[in-house]
């Protein structure tokens, strides 16, 4: 067996790890924070876009990836904002597929599917392994107070993404009072269609800030509901996966509960937003400017290389416990530092 084949079966490069002991594997990149939705548990009513001269290139998103992927990353997802709204994000894909040769193992996307009627096939040759896509409600006239937009373009989406043979998860987050009436006819329609379907507890990450402990369906709140009509069964493990996989009528069905039953004690994720800022957590209040030192690693040279490693050594080390721990701390500061500013899910890529 020559060296490469060796590569391409596991990562052998050492991953980065935090004070707690968890590795990383899994990269977040969001290559905009642009969306043609507007869900209310997301988007801001008025969103300050981020300068287009200010977003990474491909060229220094290829940079990092490959970086990280020689530093112990084994799996992509690209995300946004809507992902499918950056012009050359399937040839990044196609870019990305060398990385494989050093053990990235997994290339994903998350979307809201309005695109996908378009980019499916073209994303399926480019090499992308699966796509996740929200759908929040089958009620047209509700998808469009969630979103602003319509829905029937998704369910297209949905549908083309399966027929260019794309294994796909639904996302769908609910919000108390406004869309947990869907919990069952998600389900059923999950599995008419035979996609794998996620609930998500809604989580203080909308740009308005209107988000409330009462406006969470709980885990166990979708649990009862869909007890009442299925035969819910054994949790499976959940490893390093941010959902609790129940089969629901033989069916899994997947509840990533980040505020009740949070996974953060297993994270293997890392984040870079769409201007260059590295999150060592969805919930950081801050990120790490790493633009100038991707410039410099693309210049090439060791020193660079070794440079960005330590700072991300050092960064990565420092991330907190979880959810939890950074709430109580933010509860006990009341004012957060001056630097630190309120980040929302299209800002940093959920
Ligand atoms: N635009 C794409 C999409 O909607 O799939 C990708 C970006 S979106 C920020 C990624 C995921 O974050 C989506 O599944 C969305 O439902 C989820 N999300 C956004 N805001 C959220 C919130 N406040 N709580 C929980 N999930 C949220
Ligand atoms: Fe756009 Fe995705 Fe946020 Fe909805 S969840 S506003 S689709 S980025």
């Amino acid at each position: 067996m020559n060296s490469m084949t060796t590569l391409q079966r596991d990562n052998l490069f050492p991953a980065f790890q935090d004070q707690f002991g968890r590795e990383k594997r899994k990269l977040r990149i969001s290559v905009t924070d642009r969306c043609n939705f507007k869900c209310v548990y997301c988007m801001p009513e008025h969103p300050e876009w981020m300068k287009k001269h200010d977003l990474l290139s491909f060229e220094e998103l290829f940079s990092f990836c490959e970086f990280m992927v020689k530093h112990g990353i084994e799996q992509i997802r690209i995300t946004g904002g809507e992902p499918l709204m950056r012009c050359g994000v399937v040839h990044f894909v196609a870019q990305l597929q060398v990385l494989r040769a050093y053990g990235l193992k997994r290339i994903s996307m998350t979307t809201n599917g309005h695109y996908l009627k378009q980019y499916a096939s073209a994303l399926k040759q480019a090499g992308l392994d699966d796509v996740n896509i929200s759908l929040d409600s089958l009620d047209p006239v509700q998808f469009f107070e969630l979103t602003k937009k319509h829905l029937e373009p998704v369910l297209e989406g949905i549908q083309a993404a399966q027929q260019a043979g794309f294994k796909i998860k639904i996302n769908a987050v609910l919000i108390k009072g406004f869309n947990e009436k869907q919990i069952l006819p998600l389900s059923y329609w999950a599995k008419t269609v035979n996609v794998e379907l996620r609930f998500i507890e809604f989580m203080p990450l909308d740009g308005d800030q209107n988000w409330t402990k009462d406006s969470i369906v709980s885990e166990q709140e979708i649990l009862d509901e869909l007890a009442s009509v299925f035969e819910v069964n054994t949790l499976q493990g959940q490893g390093a996966h941010p959902a609790r996989t129940y089969t629901v009528d033989g069916m899994p069905i997947g509840i990533i509960s980040t505020i009740t039953n949070s996974f953060c004690g297993t994270c293997d994720r890392l984040r870079l937003n769409a201007q260059g800022e590295f999150f060592n957590c969805l919930f950081s209040t801050q990120g790490m400017p790493l633009k100038q030192h991707l410039q410099q690693l693309m210049k090439g040279g060791i020193r660079s290389d070794t440079e960005l490693k330590t700072v991300l050594n050092s960064y990565i080390w420092s991330k907190e416990r979880g959810f939890h721990a950074i709430q109580e701390k933010q509860n006990s500061h009341q004012n957060l530092s001056q630097n630190s500013k309120k980040i929302s899910m299209h800002m940093i890529g959920g």
